[in-house]
């Protein structure tokens, strides 16, 4: 079934796209079509695999984005995962399932976005979930994992719990017990997604428990409703832009898409237009359209319909480091154990780290103002860097997340500084939809962002010479001690650190909501400045970072979003 008119399109079926779209059909009187450039992969083993994480990178459900050579972080360019496919980078990702630190959603609102705090979005994580009790599956008894349930939703379409791929050895608990032996203790926190992060903990994820496959934006909010005649998905069809009605205020009434089969035409929405196309392609959709910075959009001759110059600013991403250790046990499975460290936790000098930091922020705020051509400004990025440095400092939020996972006779470790203050940028290149965009993260460009990534480092080396763990590994097998030595200085880790990082696949913030006079791409109702409907709901619209990894605040945002736009309409 299909109409000729929708009342909402959603652009983009992933992540926070189909649970807005799955809302929104609730109500049985709207229209809703969702408009996704990849395909179904509901039997793609690449995807369903619980431990088949990676294996889908480079396929073609990968957008693979490129982005530019990274000056000050090893010359390279990076590559940027996400997701092409009904469920986006839910399809593809991690499947942790971690929230953030109350502070930092409360910082949301001490930013500028009204109503926007733990306690208004806490609901929002538990009403998307539907946790599965560990009890009730006896492969993971023994195996430590625990949780809090009253920080949990049994109700949701998305579900939340273990799979198989759980070791139930010991080994969760003698992580446990070298934590707590470590020269600054790090606690165990039995449920990391209550609003307190910090400590060591055995997290949950997206996978389905009792299948043992994975969980995914489609598997959750899209195939269990399919058969709802008001909601509409088109597979492989890319959305070139916006159209525009002719009229004084800026009001979109539908997207120009270009077919699988190579036509483009243009679809007409009568309410509204939702961007959910992920923090990467969002911004660059609203510069097609003529939305953002008249010095970009001139160059490729797009004229410009609302000067929004921060459209695609902001860009925040994280840098993943790994060490790896000889093990002196095989392992069969392969699970990781996180362990959240504050501040004080990671730094010994916690307080003069502080002290130098703080002096260095206006020097940081005005090195980013520079490098975008003081599109955002210095004053306003100082302020955000100083809400930055209280959550670090004062309410000492998790600086680093360092994950263990055992695999074979090896101990890997992936771990990243959670909250980098480089701030970067992602463009159009060109006015053709198709061409690549100019993605820069700008990784390492302030000191900081090293020195922290630098510390985690050492943190692990520490964690391996800790009992009961120390005796239970051989030696350091990445980087080494023949590369980076053991009482190494920062500058000698820092060739292995910006030569051997990844992306951490956390880009937010390019279409942000904040205040727009301070720099802000979406009001608190994620409305985009300056036209009446548009709005975005995906990880573009973050304004900060957060400690857990993003899907379950992205969830929770999209799932709030509906509700917004329900009440309005
Ligand atoms: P997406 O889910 O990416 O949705 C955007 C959708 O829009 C896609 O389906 C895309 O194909 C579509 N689209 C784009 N352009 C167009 C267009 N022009 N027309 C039509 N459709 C379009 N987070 C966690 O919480 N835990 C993890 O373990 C974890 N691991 C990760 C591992 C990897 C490799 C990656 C890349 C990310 C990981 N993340 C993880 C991050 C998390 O998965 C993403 O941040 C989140 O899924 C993004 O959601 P989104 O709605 O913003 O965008």
């Amino acid at each position: 079934t299909s109409a000729s008119t929708y009342d909402y399109i959603v652009v983009g079926g992933g992540t926070s796209g189909l649970v807005v779209a799955n809302r929104l059909s609730e109500l049985e009187n709207i229209n809703v079509l969702v408009i996704e450039a990849g395909g179904s992969v509901y039997d793609n083993v690449n995807v369903t695999d619980t431990g088949g994480y990676g294996n889908a990178f480079g396929t073609d459900i990968d957008w693979a984005y490129k982005t530019e050579d990274q000056e000050y972080g090893g010359g390279a360019p990076q590559t940027l995962r996400a997701g092409k496919a009904l469920g986006g980078t839910s399809v593809i990702n991690g499947m942790v399932y971690t929230r953030a630190q109350k502070s930092q959603i409360d910082a949301w609102e001490t930013v500028g976005n009204k109503g926007w705090n733990w306690e208004t979005l806490f609901p929002y994580y538990k009403k998307g979930e539907g946790f599965q009790v560990p009890s009730h599956y006896s492969w993971l008894e023994g195996s430590g994992v625990a949780y809090e349930p009253a920080d949990h939703g049994y109700k949701g379409p998305l579900k939340v719990g273990w799979s198989s791929d759980q070791l139930n050895d010991g080994l969760a608990q003698k992580l446990n017990t070298t934590y707590q032996n470590m020269e600054i203790p790090i606690p165990y926190n039995k449920d990391a997604n209550g609003g307190q992060m910090v400590g060591y903990t055995l997290y949950p994820k997206t996978v389905d428990s009792k299948l043992n496959i994975r969980e995914d934006a489609a598997r959750a909010y899209y195939y269990p409703y399919k058969s709802r005649s008001n909601l509409h998905v088109w597979l492989n069809a890319n959305v070139n832009k916006l159209t525009w009605k002719t009229g004084n205020d800026v009001t979109a009434d539908g997207v120009e898409v270009t077919l699988a089969n190579g036509t483009t035409s243009t679809v007409k929405a009568s309410r509204e237009i939702i961007l959910a196309a992920g923090s990467l392609k969002s911004p660059l959709l609203l510069e097609l359209s003529g939305v953002g910075n008249p010095d970009v959009l001139s160059k490729y001759g797009i004229e410009t319909k609302v000067n929004l110059p921060t459209v695609g600013e902001n860009l925040q991403d994280q840098m993943n480091n790994g060490l790896a250790f000889d093990s002196k046990t095989k392992y069969t499975k392969a699970p990781d154990y996180v362990a959240y460290p504050s501040v004080s936790q990671v730094f010994l000098n916690a307080t003069a780290v502080g002290k130098q930091l703080l002096a260095n922020l206006p020097k940081y705020a005005a090195q980013v103002a520079s490098a975008n051509g003081n599109v955002t400004k210095s004053k306003d990025i100082e302020r955000f860097f100083k809400i930055q440095w209280d959550l670090i400092f004062k309410a000492h939020i998790p600086v680093a997340e360092i994950l263990l996972e055992p695999s074979g006779y090896t101990y890997d470790t992936e771990y990243w500084a959670t909250v980098p203050f480089a701030r970067g940028n992602v463009h159009i290149s060109s006015a053709d939809p198709t061409a690549a965009a100019s993605i820069d993260p700008k990784y390492f460009m302030l000191d900081f962002d090293l020195q922290a990534q630098t510390q985690a480092a050492r943190f692990i080396r520490e964690l391996f010479q800790t009992e009961p763990f120390a005796s239970m590994t051989g030696s350091e097998t990445s980087p080494g001690l023949s590369s980076v030595a053991a009482d190494a200085d920062d500058e000698g880790w820092s060739s292995f650190i910006k030569n051997n990082y990844r992306s951490n696949f956390h880009p937010i913030s390019t279409a942000a909501m904040m205040p727009k006079e301070v720099g802000g791409v979406v009001d608190t109702s994620l409305k985009v400045y300056g036209v009446s409907n548009v709005r975005v709901v995906d990880a573009s619209v973050m304004p900060f970072q957060v400690c857990g990894h993003l899907q379950s605040t992205i969830y929770a945002i999209a799932e709030r979003a509906a509700d917004i736009i329900k009440a309005e309409n």
